[in-house]
């Protein structure tokens, strides 16, 4: 995620995308293996993956392809498993870390004299993986939707059934890079952008079921292709829902109208980057001039909304085109509309017909995968989502001892050290901006692990019966949590990330870095490794959550996350270019996605600048971290490696992964961070520190003539 909370993620590409997760993190096949000990690597699966130097391919050149050199033989030994749309040498770890997930998830069921937290888990994880209990009750949980929709009257009465509709199903509370992935639009509470220290409410777009507006309004032959199978998706799931094939035809014709319609008056992808762009202040009686169509009275009320000083309406001109579409549109096709946004979000956690059916468009044509990931993944995908702090309290326990920690803020401490000296020495920067951006960097708080509270659901409601209102109870109460929030003072502590995520971020509004246990194993932090490797892998993501707070994006707010420019004028002119040439250098075709698609660098221009900056800020802290134990770069290591060569390939190995042509194409166009082999490529190109590291020289691709630096 990134844009309108705007925490800047440091990767998707190991996990699948927000829009795509709460459609795969589903149903049902292959009965459950059994469970490894994640903590014993030695019964076999699942494997952690651990940075080895003699598996670089020696017969290749590190200066024509560094990413080749670094992953060929791990690539050629690893293929993508069927169920899989990628695989990387982190994959090994979610494995690793969903069995340990599982095991804690199985005890919960099994246990007597649960404690509350066991009863909550341990009844999730059995009514999702009671199968046959599923396939019993067919559509019958669905059915009270269906019939709500039905009674529906006038097309006022469509707010009532909006607000009932986010509380339901994930999403509404979540502005993600595209849009809120929520019927109609996303709504919730969040900092504001010129007063950090106030909550208040900020209304989204949303609205879409394909990943982006690209998806409806492309007209190449792959985007056609991709609508009309999605429209023949439309019309399978209507009948299996129990329509008739004439009516399903009718209906799938409505939706695609209405959500082309929408998708033509949402902001793009990349002017959403823009924080400016979205940070629209309305009154609530500008709100309602805006979409009179919209009972306001009503929907604040059912969601429970306290009063908002002023309300952040992110896109007023996808607001006003929904105006016009609820007066343009009879009530029979807002129904349609509406039928298909329970019947496609319940869909994961109801029968095999619509389970497969759901997989067949969402993971098969739109991400690749070719079969469906056994259940037991699934349901432990759903219940980290649902009740992650729950959950992820044992894998704490289990997975991240105090040393992983003290190592780790250890080395976050070096980084910062690392970008102070960095930003002290920039020659293109005036000291009175050098002074506020150490202001900023010192005002970072570092957070390492999981939280220090953990979330109380005592009032979520779970029992082992019907997993679709598990689904809608932890829903709801997640919905309505962020909304209470409104008017109340900032919970610093929170988490948006659950402690078992392979992932980190920085949050600009609070300030903060964030790196969940979960990420905080092998490959990517590895306690029997040398400083060389962990600088290497994690020590770069830490940097890169760090420059996070100065890239194009986070650059524009200040120390306390209020959106303030301190920069100078001609600092800020400085910055706009060096942050261009890496927007360039990224705007590339990508060929691994399909002929024909190409990369906007203005979308990943902050990943990339993440990723640039960050490697820069470990090597560093690396080069002091060995000045302190008297060794430099260039002393050679055990196994004949130099300490910045072992830096280098740690890097790349963490990063080596195949993947798929369709979710490459799903990355490119809506996600903004590059694929891995350009995270390791197109960085190191632009280094000369890499290119002492392997004796590279001018002319050689990994030698780029216009090198790009930021940071
Ligand atoms: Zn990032």
């Amino acid at each position: 995620m990134s844009t309108p909370k705007f925490f800047s993620a440091f990767l998707t590409v190991l996990i699948l995308p927000a829009a795509l997760l709460a459609q795969t993190a589903s149903v049902n096949l292959q009965p459950a293996v059994g469970a490894a000990d994640p903590a014993d690597e030695t019964k076999g699966a699942p494997r952690l993956e651990r940075f080895d130097p003699n598996l670089v391919d020696k017969a290749l050149d590190p200066c024509s392809d560094f990413y080749k050199y670094s992953c060929s033989k791990w690539l050629g030994a690893n293929p993508i498993p069927p169920d899989q749309v990628f695989w990387g040498t982190g994959s090994g770890l979610q494995l690793w870390n969903e069995n340990l997930l599982r095991e804690t998830l199985e005890a919960a069921a099994k246990a007597s004299n649960r404690s509350a937290v066991q009863q909550k888990i341990g009844d999730y994880w059995a009514a999702c993986m009671d199968e046959s209990g599923i396939e019993g009750a067919g559509l019958k949980p669905l059915q009270p939707e269906l019939d709500r929709i039905a009674a529906l009257k006038s097309k006022k009465e469509i707010s009532s059934e909006i607000s009932h509709l986010h509380h339901l199903y994930p999403g509404a509370w979540q502005p993600a890079d595209n849009q809120s992935n929520s019927p109609f639009f996303g709504f919730t509470g969040q900092q504001d952008y010129d007063d950090a220290s106030k909550v208040v409410v900020q209304i989204d777009q949303g609205g879409l079921s394909l990943p982006n507006r690209d998806y409806y309004l492309n007209t190449d032959a792959k985007s056609v292709e991709i609508l009309k199978k999605y429209r023949a998706h439309l019309q399978k799931m209507f009948v299996l829902a129990g329509e008739t094939e004439a009516q399903a035809a009718t209906d799938a014709g409505n939706v695609i109208d209405l959500e082309t319609a929408m998708a033509k008056a949402q902001m793009d992808n990349v002017k959403r980057r823009d924080p400016k762009n979205i940070n629209n202040k309305m009154s609530l009686a500008q709100v309602r001039e805006l979409t009179p169509s919209i009972d306001w009275e009503v929907y604040l009320k059912t969601v429970k909304a306290p009063a908002s000083e002023h309300y952040i309406v992110t896109s007023p001109d996808f607001f006003r085109a929904e105006e016009k579409l609820l007066q343009e549109h009879p009530l029979e096709q807002w129904q349609a509309y509406l039928r298909w946004q329970v019947i496609h979000r319940s869909a994961p956690y109801l029968n095999k017909a619509l389970v497969d059916e759901n997989f067949d468009f969402f993971a098969h044509t739109l991400a690749g995968a070719e079969q469906q990931q056994p259940r037991w993944r699934r349901c432990v995908r759903a219940a980290d989502r649902d009740l992650g702090e729950a959950l992820g309290q044992a894998y704490v326990d289990r997975a991240f001892p105090p040393e992983s920690k003290a190592r780790t803020i250890q080395m976050v401490h070096a980084i910062e050290q690392a970008l102070s000296e960095d930003i002290q020495s920039l020659g293109w920067m005036s000291p009175a901006t050098k002074q506020q951006a150490i202001i900023k960097l010192k005002g970072i708080e570092d957070k390492i692990g999981y939280p220090q509270h953990w979330r109380d659901y005592s009032s979520v409601k779970i029992a082992r019966d019907i997993y679709l209102s598990n689904v809608a109870q932890a829903s709801s109460f997640e919905f309505e949590r962020w909304v209470a929030k409104v008017g109340k003072p900032v919970d610093r502590g929170e988490w948006t990330m659950t402690p078992p995520t392979i992932n980190a971020y920085y949050d600009p509004q609070l300030n903060t870095i964030n790196f969940p246990a979960g990420i905080l194993q092998p490959p990517f932090f590895d306690p029997s490794k040398d400083d060389a490797v962990n600088y290497g892998a994690i020590g770069m993501v830490i940097g890169h959550e760090i420059i996070h707070g100065f890239d194009d994006q986070g650059r524009k707010f200040d120390a306390h996350g209020n959106l303030r420019d301190w920069w100078t004028a001609d600092d800020g002119k400085q910055y706009d270019e060096r942050g261009k040439c890496i927007s360039d250098e990224y705007t590339q075709e990508v060929p691994e996605a399909g002929a024909g698609v190409k990369q906007n660098g203005l979308l990943t221009q902050g990943e990339d600048t993440a990723d640039n900056g960050g490697i820069h800020l470990a090597l560093n802290a690396l080069q002091a971290t060995l000045k302190q134990q008297g060794k430099s770069l260039d002393d050679k290591g055990p196994d004949g490696w130099t300490y910045r060569q072992r830096f280098f390939l740690a890097n790349a190995y963490s990063w080596c992964a195949n993947v798929r042509p369709e979710i490459a194409r799903l990355i490119v166009t809506t996600d903004p961070h590059s694929l891995p082999v350009f995270r390791i490529d197109n960085v190191m190109s632009n280094m000369t520190e890499f290119q002492q590291a392997f004796g590279c020289k001018t002319g050689q691709r990994m030698v780029r003539a216009n090198a790009c630096r930021v940071w």
